[in-house]
């Protein structure tokens, strides 16, 4: 809880990193403050976005945030720069062991009705392009350079492709849905599945995006 706050200033949001980043999106909007519309429709908290680069529709963290502060192992604080998160595609370069607890994001002020009806924007893009209502993973795997993942998926002929409980999205092939009773597995099967087929007939190795923890069984 206290590390949920939200702060909204002239021309920057602070934010605690257990914050939501839809509920960081909605400060800003609050606030007159634009350029954060983005975080409206990723499910997850500010934590999250600043170690996943979490984007959408054309921006990303990297391009909104001014600073983080972390802590480390030992209880030491550290500030971290724009520079040092050393961003990439869903990916930070910065060390594994800290535990981000606060972000600075850069923000423009701006009206607040447009900054609304971009947010609503994007709430409609996604309902009527994604899975949101399912049970998904989100962006299964990373856009290549260049290309798409669906659309690649989509060539490789694998949307709606059933492994167990797990399928293919029919509405977004980049998204793997549960329909009822995918184990692990399943999801894991489908998605290398997809993968090999995508490499049979496009020759791109797709790059998972979701982060696979743990053992399968029997696996050493
Ligand atoms: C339906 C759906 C749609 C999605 N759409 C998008 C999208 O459009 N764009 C996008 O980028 N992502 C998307 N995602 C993926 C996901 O929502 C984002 O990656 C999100 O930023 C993850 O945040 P989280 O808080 O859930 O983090 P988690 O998934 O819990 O963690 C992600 C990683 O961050 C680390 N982490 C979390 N908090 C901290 C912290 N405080 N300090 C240090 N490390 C931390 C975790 O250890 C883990 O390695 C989607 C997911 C779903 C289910």
């Amino acid at each position: 809880r206290e590390f949920m706050n939200i702060e909204a200033q002239e021309d920057c949001v602070r934010a605690g990193t257990a914050a939501l980043d839809v509920a960081v999106s909605r400060a800003a909007q609050e606030a007159g403050l634009a350029g954060l519309e983005f975080y409206r429709g990723i499910p997850g908290s500010i934590g999250g976005a600043l170690r996943m680069n979490a984007g959408a529709y054309g921006r990303e963290t990297k391009d909104v945030l001014v600073a983080a502060v972390a802590i480390d192992r030992k209880g030491e604080r550290h500030v971290l720069t724009l520079a040092d998160m050393d961003y990439g595609y869903r990916h930070s370069g910065a060390p594994e062991g800290l535990i981000f607890v606060e972000a600075l994001f850069q923000a423009t002020p701006g009206d607040k009705a447009e900054i609304q009806a971009r947010m609503n924007e994007i709430t409609a893009s996604r309902e009527a392009t994604q899975p949101i209502r399912t049970r998904t993973g989100g962006s299964t795997f990373k856009n290549p350079d260049g290309k798409k993942s669906w659309q690649l998926i989509d060539a490789a002929g694998c949307r709606g492709f059933v492994r167990g409980g797990a399928q293919v999205s029919e509405l977004h092939c980049n998204f793997l849905i549960n329909t009822g009773d995918a184990s692990a597995a399943d999801i894991e099967d489908l998605g290398e599945e997809v993968r090999a087929r995508v490499k049979k007939t496009s020759g791109v190795t797709l790059e998972w995006e979701i982060r696979r923890i743990g053992k399968r069984e029997g696996e050493a």
